[in-house]
């Protein structure tokens, strides 16, 4: 369940996985090709399942940081399916900002 008042934080937390999990669809593939955009194709590695993923630096996706903000999309308007599905809020986004520190980890409760 999402949480109702949680926007994005643009914390990047989402964007510093395992090398070959943040998967990239061929239709982004195909997109990319139809508007000339080498570079991103070239950011491109084998990633698990067989599929293509983004390539890594520093343990964070390689398109992650501007001059301005370590934690911005430099590809913003052009990122991935996977990227634009992601769910601020959700699960997997909360626990990706505990694994960072940027939230305090969930506490045990006690047995019954
Ligand atoms: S981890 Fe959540 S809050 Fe942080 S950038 Fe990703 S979606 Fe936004
Ligand atoms: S393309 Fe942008 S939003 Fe997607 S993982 Fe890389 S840095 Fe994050």
């Amino acid at each position: 369940m999402v949480p109702e008042e949680f926007d994005c934080e643009h914390c990047g937390a989402c964007c510093h996985q395992r090398s070959g999990t943040i998967l990239v669809e061929a239709s982004d593939l195909v997109r990319w090709k139809r508007a000339g955009r080498t570079d991103l194709l070239d950011a491109v590695e084998p990633g698990h399942f067989g599929l293509d993923a983004f390539k890594m630096k520093d343990g964070a996706c390689t398109h992650l940081g501007t001059t301005e903000n370590p934690a911005a999309c430099r590809i913003y308007p052009d990122r991935g399916t996977v990227c634009r599905a992601f769910e601020a809020g959700s699960q997997q986004c909360r626990e990706f900002r505990r694994d960072r520190g940027i939230e305090p980890p969930l506490e045990r409760q006690p047995r019954a």
